[in-house]
């Protein structure tokens, strides 16, 4: 890296570059790092990206996979919860990029942790605290909201360990209060037999959530109303379809999808899940999967000898993850390579410590499970 950084390079001039040049931009820029950057692709991102990941994976095996490595620079192909989770997690001198800013998950957006600490307000005042309440939260929410979760008993959850994780705390508490992804929390709460009606929806937008006290001290779950834009397009004719269409054909979707849709499928699981299961199925095997569409592009890609068709015949996208393009990347990278860091994401270090006491909650209860 020179002494004197470089003066930052504008996005520009990546704008109208060519495909290969790009591609060749990005390798150029990893070879003249080396070790120093690890470069990581969410299991969603475009092909054009991904071909040029490092480590590949969830949003969480992706950050625990890179503190382990001895890079300097995290640079994080997925969206803004993601490279916090990445700070949080990483190792004190790691500095983690987002190559484009605009890089946002819809869901972890529709719940800001002063919505979420009004809501905990409101709940006091209304007696429900003076019940034992666990703060519960999806990995996909802003480092803040995790943080809060840390300081207030609660943990931090992922759609692989949502089952454990609502074991012990449906065992230790009165209620749980789980942000932001309503379908997550009502398709684990259904798992373990809670009824609809012991559910209640919180509309942060409303007073009390849209609820009466009544419903909020009698509920076991709390559920914040919010959705994944992506998961949230399949409907139940689509599963209809597709077996009226398919005959033989498995229904594996993701379980940020609606309580209905999940409630048809076959089997629900997280990414991860939803790739083994179809790594360990035989040759000649139907599928139809209810996930992001550039992850079952892929695995079709991969697995050629089996029938893997998208549960929906539209194109379920994350749009946000695809504001990270091969032109976003290039600069990155050649500004690493000049020595300026650009759209560096930061956790302060208050908010990095309770969210580690969530996710370290996470990991010790999870080990426990298993
Ligand atoms: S797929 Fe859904 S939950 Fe995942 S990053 Fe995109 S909007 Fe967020």
């Amino acid at each position: 890296m020179p002494a004197v950084a470089e003066q930052i390079r504008s996005l520009e001039e990546y704008l109208v570059m060519s495909d290969e040049e790009l591609s060749t931009r990005i390798e150029e820029a990893r070879r003249e790092l080396g070790d120093r950057v690890v470069i990581l692709g969410h299991h969603y991102q475009r092909d054009d990206v991904v071909r040029h990941a490092d480590l590949t994976g969830d949003s969480y095996q992706l950050s625990v996979m890179a503190s382990r490595t001895d890079a300097e620079f995290i640079v994080f192909c997925g969206v803004h919860f993601m490279a916090e989770s990445a700070d949080i997690l990483g190792k004190p001198r790691q500095r983690v990029i987002l190559p484009d800013l605009g890089a946002g998950c819809s869901m972890a957006d529709m719940a800001t942790i002063e919505q979420v600490e009004d809501a905990w307000e409101q709940l006091r005042e209304i007696g429900v605290l003076d019940q034992k309440v666990a703060p519960i939260t999806y990995m996909n929410s802003s480092a803040a909201i995790k943080a809060f979760c840390g300081r207030n008993e609660g943990v931090v959850c992922t759609s692989s360990n949502a089952v454990p994780l609502f074991d012990i705390y449906l065992k230790e508490f009165d209620k749980m209060f789980f942000f932001p992804d309503q379908h997550l929390g009502r398709n684990t709460g259904a798992k373990f037999g809670i009824p609809l009606d012991r559910m209640a929806l919180w509309n942060p937008h409303e007073e009390l959530g849209g609820n009466t006290a009544e419903d909020l001290l009698n509920a076991k779950l709390i559920l914040w109303r919010g959705h994944c834009s992506v998961h949230g397009r399949f409907k139940p004719w689509h599963v209809d379809k597709i077996r009226a269409d398919i005959p033989g054909v498995q229904v594996l979707v993701h379980p940020e999808c609606m309580r209905e849709v999940v409630a048809l499928s076959d089997l629900d699981g997280s990414t991860s899940f939803i790739i083994k299961t179809v790594e360990n199925s035989p040759s000649g095997s139907k599928w139809a999967i209810g996930t992001e569409v550039n992850l079952v592009n892929r695995l079709q890609q991969r697995f050629p000898d089996k029938e893997i068709h998208l549960l929906a015949p539209d194109l379920c996208m994350c749009a946000t993850m695809y504001r990270i393009a091969p032109q976003n990347l290039a600069w990155a990278m050649d500004n690493l390579v000049d020595g300026n860091v650009v759209n560096e994401i930061v956790v302060d270090e208050e908010t990095k410590h309770y969210a580690r006491v969530a996710l370290d909650r996470m990991i010790s209860l999870t080990e426990k499970k298993t």
